[in-house]
């Protein structure tokens, strides 16, 4: 069989489709490099995951059974966590996985998803992969969401909407009163908290006023867990229950599920790290500051949004593109936009101490040699 004849059977949306812009593992990196690699360009937690979880890992016994389908003894540990009952708990393979169970649950091919850019690119990627149509509303100048262009975005047509909170890469957070707003207009309203426990507000207490909310959150950033993949979601019980429905059964992982577990119950060392975390972030964003040609968003996750003031350079070669080419050279790694509204913007994850005094000193060699 011809292989081009078999590519024709693959559906149209997908044939020439742009995959998700993969990150580099960081032993390929050190040894391309040859050095030691700062990891500031994937929001993870440099504390690593909790030595009690790892524990709890090491003396598992059961890697040999497939993992309980209904998620019982996880959904009654996060039910303990976030105070919802178990009924409207369902955890994914990370959170990606619940983005991709909304979007299958309530988008059939040429339905609308809103999406407010700048932010988190696994939306979008996973609209186009399950055949919907992506509707973006541009955030305003200050990264604050347009309300009142979303709300006229909604069409018949219209399924779901994502919103970031804190934002993914802006650091900013939606009120409980723009949601409510956006609640309104009776589409399903994905609010993704996977930064939550670094800033200082949620909207899972609208759970249970609106029946259209879904409040995603994870383990990856506050609990070290972002290579178990493991997220879960906050809805009304009937939502959830078709959430079950339709997810692969062994979804969640023994491994996953046994660590999500132990790290609740190691919860004071893991808050620590947060603390320590977010402490970190804000000398970071003071130091970017106190480079003139930095301007750093205020956060309320764990990484800094800065726009790089032009040096010299035009087009898509903007001089944040080449800061984030010569930290490398250094064994730094910051992440770096394509897109139009963020080529001159870094986005810079907290990380430890050292990292932060590691970056700040090299911004100031590399911004010389540019
Ligand atoms: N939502 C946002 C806003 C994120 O930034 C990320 C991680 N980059 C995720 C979800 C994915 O988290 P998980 O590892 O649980 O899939």
């Amino acid at each position: 069989m011809n292989i081009d004849r078999v590519e024709e059977l693959i559906r149209p949306g997908l044939i020439g489709m742009r995959g998700y812009d993969p990150i580099e593992p960081i032993d390929v990196l050190e040894r391309e490099l040859g050095r030691r690699i700062v990891k500031l360009d994937g929001n993870e937690n440099p504390y690593l995951s909790s030595p009690y979880a790892r524990e709890v890992l090491a003396g598992f016994p059961y890697y040999h059974i497939y993992p309980d389908p209904l998620q019982r003894n996880l959904r009654e540990a996060l039910s303990d966590y976030t105070g919802f009952p178990p009924e409207g708990i369902v955890a994914g393979n990370g959170s990606d996985e619940l983005i991709d169970l909304i979007l299958r649950l309530f988008v059939s091919e040429g339905d609308e998803v809103l999406n407010a850019p700048p932010t988190f690119g696994m939306y979008p990627f996973l609209v186009t992969v399950c055949g919907g149509k992506l509707v973006d509303v541009l955030r305003k100048g200050d990264f604050s969401l347009d309300l009142a262009g979303l709300r006229a975005a909604v069409s018949p047509r219209t399924r779901v909407m994502f919103i970031a909170s804190p934002n993914n890469p802006t650091g900013d957070v939606v009120t409980a009163d723009d949601v409510r707003q956006l609640l309104e207009t009776g589409i399903v309203v994905a609010v993704d908290e996977a930064y939550f426990e670094f800033g200082n507000g949620t909207v899972a207490a609208l759970v249970r006023e609106y029946a259209n909310l879904f409040v995603l959150r994870t383990f990856s950033k506050w609990a070290g867990l972002a290579g178990l993949r493991v997220g879960y979601c906050l809805c009304h019980d009937r939502l959830a229950s078709h959430m079950l429905t339709i997810k692969q059964p062994y979804n969640v992982n023994v491994a996953g599920e046994a660590a999500a577990i132990a790290s609740l119950q190691d919860i004071d060392y893991l808050r620590g790290n947060v603390e320590k975390l977010k402490r970190e972030r804000d000398r970071l964003s003071a130091g970017l500051a106190s480079f003139p040609w930095l301007h750093p968003y205020p956060s309320q996750a764990n990484f800094v949004l800065c726009r790089v003031d032009e040096k010299r350079y035009g087009g898509s070669e903007t001089t944040a593109r080449k800061l984030r080419d010569g930290l490398r050279k250094w064994g730094i790694l910051v992440r770096f936009y394509q897109s139009e509204d963020l080529k001159d913007c870094l986005r810079i994850s907290a990380g430890l101490p050292e990292d932060t005094d590691a970056l700040l000193e090299a911004i100031s060699e590399v911004w010389n040699e540019l």
